[in-house]
C-alpha cells in the first residue's frame, strides 16, 4: 500500500527501528525493493534521485506509485536530494508526497530560505519535507578533522533551522559519507545525541552503505528513523550484470534482468533486517498508526514543541 513517509518514520521512531530508503533507477530496482519488503513483511521507501527523475520522468514516478499501491506492505515514494524548485514541483505534480529539499550545498542563510520556501510549497500539496544542514561529503579523502567537523550538523543550528523552516524530517551529518567508506566509518554519536535532544523531528542518515551493524544499532538508539541506501544496491546490480554478461555471449534479457533483481533484493533484505523493520509491516497498517502520525505532525506545524513529549534515549 502507498504510505506516507510521516507514518513510516513516526511509527518506526515509536517502536525503535528505522526505515530503509533505497534509490531506484528503473523497474528492476522498484521490483527488488518491493519484493524484498514483501518477503520480510517490512515497510520500505522507494527513492528517486533528481538524475533518475530527469531520465525516467513521469513514467518512472507512475511506476513507483503503482508498485507502492499494489504492494501488500507499506511503501512510501520519495524525491531524494533536490536542489531545484522545478524538480520538486514536477514530483509534487506527479503525485510524490515526500521530498527532500536539499539546500545544503548553499550557504546556511540560503539553505534556510530555500528550504522554508520549498516546505511551504510541499505542505500546500499535503507533502512532507526532509532537509539537511551540514554537508555530507562524497568521500572522506583529503579533509582534515577540523574541515570535517565544520561540515557536520550543529545541534543548536539544527533546532533553529527546524523551527524556522517547519521541515518534517532532518538529515544529519555526523561523519557519514555518500558512496564508499574508504576507511573505517567514524560517526560522531555524542553529536547525534545532542541533535536528538535539540530537535523533535525524525532524523535521517544518508550514506548507510557500508556502515557496520553496531553503528546502525547505535544510530537507531539515538533517534535515526530513516537510512538512505544507494551504493551497495547499485553495486550489486552492476556486478550481477557483469557476471551474467561474462558467463554467456547471448544472454536472455529477461534472465539478465531477473538476476539483477535477485542481486539487489539480497542486499535490500540484509538492510531491512539490520534496520529492524523486518516483520514490522503490521504496525503501520492500523488506522491508529496513521492517526498518531498525523497528530504529531500537526503539533509540530502549529509550533508546539513540547520537551516532555520527546523520547529519552
Ligand atoms: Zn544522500
Amino acid at each position: 500500500m502507498l504510505s506516507s513517509t510521516r507514518d513510516l518514520l513516526e511509527t518506526a521512531r515509536r517502536n525503535v527501528y528505522a526505515i530503509g530508503a533505497f534509490n531506484i533507477y528503473n523497474q528492476e530496482g522498484v521490483r527488488a525493493v518491493v519484493t524484498a519488503a514483501e518477503t520480510l513483511q517490512s515497510p520500505a521507501m522507494l527513492q528517486i534521485h533528481p538524475g533518475s527523475l530527469k531520465y525516467g520522468g513521469s513514467g518512472l514516478v507512475a511506476l513507483c506509485l503503482e508498485a507502492a499501491r499494489s504492494s501488500s506492505v507499506p511503501i512510501a515514494v520519495h524525491l531524494d536530494h533536490s536542489t531545484s524548485a522545478s524538480a520538486i514541483q514536477q514530483a509534487l505534480t506527479g503525485g510524490i508526497l515526500s521530498i527532500m529539499a536539499d539546500g545544503s550545498p548553499f550557504p546556511y542563510s540560503e539553505n534556510l530560505a530555500f528550504t522554508r520556501e520549498m516546505t511551504k510549497l510541499a505542505h500546500s500539496h499535503g507533502a512532507t519535507v526532509e532537509a539537511e544542514i551540514g554537508r555530507i561529503s562524497g568521500t572522506e579523502d583529503g579533509w582534515t578533522v577540523e574541515e570535517k567537523e565544520a561540515l557536520m550538523t550543529d545541534p543548536d543550528q539544527a533546532a533553529e533551522f527546524v523551527a524556522a523552516t517547519k521541515v518534517d524530517f532532518l538529515a544529519v551529518t555526523i561523519g557519514n559519507v555518500h558512496g564508499e567508506y574508504r576507511s573505517q566509518p567514524r560517526l560522531d554519536f555524542p553529536r547525534l545525541a545532542a541533535i536528538r535532544k535539540s530537535v523533535d523531528v525524525p532524523l535521517v542518515l544518508h550514506g548507510a552503505s557500508g556502515l557496520p551493524p553496531q553503528m546502525i544499532d547505535k544510530s537507531i538508539e539515538l533517534g535515526v528513523s530513516k537510512f538512505n541506501v544507494n551504493t551497495e544496491v547499485r553495486q550489486a546490480y552492476v556486478q550481477s550484470l557483469k557476471f551474467e554478461l561474462s558467463a554467456t555471449k547471448t544472454p536472455d534479457l529477461v534472465d539478465l534482468m531477473n538476476s539483477g533483481i535477485e542481486a539487489m533484493q539480497k542486499v535490500i533484505c540484509e538492510k531491512l533486517q539490520l534496520f529492524g523493520s523486518a516483520g514490522k509491516a503490521h504496525l503501520h497498517q492500523s488506522p491508529y498508526a496513521e492517526m498518531l502520525a498525523i497528530k504529531r505532525g500537526q503539533g509540530r506545524q502549529g509550533g508546539q514543541r513540547k520537551q516532555g513529549r520527546q523520547r529519552s534515549y
